[in-house]
């Protein structure tokens, strides 16, 4: 009943449907299980359209956001009116393997300040050669979650935004409504910047940050991390992953930004 993910047959699906859709399809170095795609494409008004970062598969027992992005790529008109950034494969070694890391162990989530896997050390030299971003989501998975749950760090669009992603996502997996995740104080599911402070001290100073913190400190006022249940069917953790999405998109378009 486990699942296994296959990266070099996701790479291909993915380069089939980037293809499909006009993406500009560039790589980060390469691992050993496949290579590490990337994906960028512009809207016709890219001057005034908002721009979106997505990442996925940064840990390698998280399968619904690699899923969830593959399904975005193939409904045509997902993006539509959007400068898209994705990295939807950061760790097919860990993926090929179904661990959270890397081969070496390296945890690539806590790898974004002085840098010691090959897999961040390119990502972050790719993210240098970008600019700002309107809003990132980057999409995970807790192997024991009992609901899904989300870490926002949004200081441009509505304060309520997070409950609405996390809403959406409750049509399809339940929501984690545990006053305390992960050891961090939650409301319905959304652990804000402000409790992760109170719990980890400033975050910028965490020794370890994860491509949250990089994001939030180089590219964007606004980042969500989500987080869908593993133990419940995956179909339904791809259906919350691409809610939640859809949903900050939904706001973007509400809402021309300062990035
Ligand atoms: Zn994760």
């Amino acid at each position: 009943m486990s699942y296994s993910f296959n990266p070099s047959d996701y790479v291909h699906k993915l380069e089939e449907a980037a293809r499909a859709g006009d993406w500009t399809i560039r790589y980060l170095s390469p691992s050993s299980a496949s290579t590490r795609p990337w994906l960028q494409r512009l809207a016709p008004s890219a001057s005034t359209a908002p721009s979106l970062y997505l990442s996925a598969g940064i840990h390698g027992d998280e399968y619904s956001g690699p899923l969830a992005i593959l399904e975005m790529l193939a409904q045509r008109d997902f993006f539509t009116g959007f400068n898209v950034t994705i990295f939807p494969i950061l760790n097919p070694d860990g993926l090929v393997r179904g661990i959270r890391e890397n081969p070496d162990g390296i945890d690539l989530n806590r790898d974004y300040r002085n840098s010691k896997s090959a897999e961040i050390i390119s990502h972050i030299e790719t993210l240098k050669t970008l600019g700002r971003f309107n809003a990132a989501m980057m999409l995970h998975e807790d192997y024991e979650g009992i609901g899904a749950y989300l870490y926002e760090l949004n200081d441009a669009l509505s304060p309520n935004l997070g409950n609405e992603i996390i809403t959406a996502m409750g049509q399809h997996v339940p929501i984690d409504l545990r006053p305390e995740i992960e050891e961090v104080l939650a409301v319905g599911g959304v652990i804000q910047r402000k409790d992760l402070i109170l719990k980890f001290g400033s975050i910028e100073d965490r020794p370890d940050w994860p491509e949250a913190i990089y994001l939030s400190m180089n590219h964007t006022r606004v980042s969500y991390t989500t987080e869908t249940p593993k133990p419940f069917p995956l179909e339904h953790r791809v259906q919350a992953q691409i809610a939640a999405v859809s949903t900050l998109m939904k706001a973007l378009r509400k809402q021309p930004l300062p990035s």
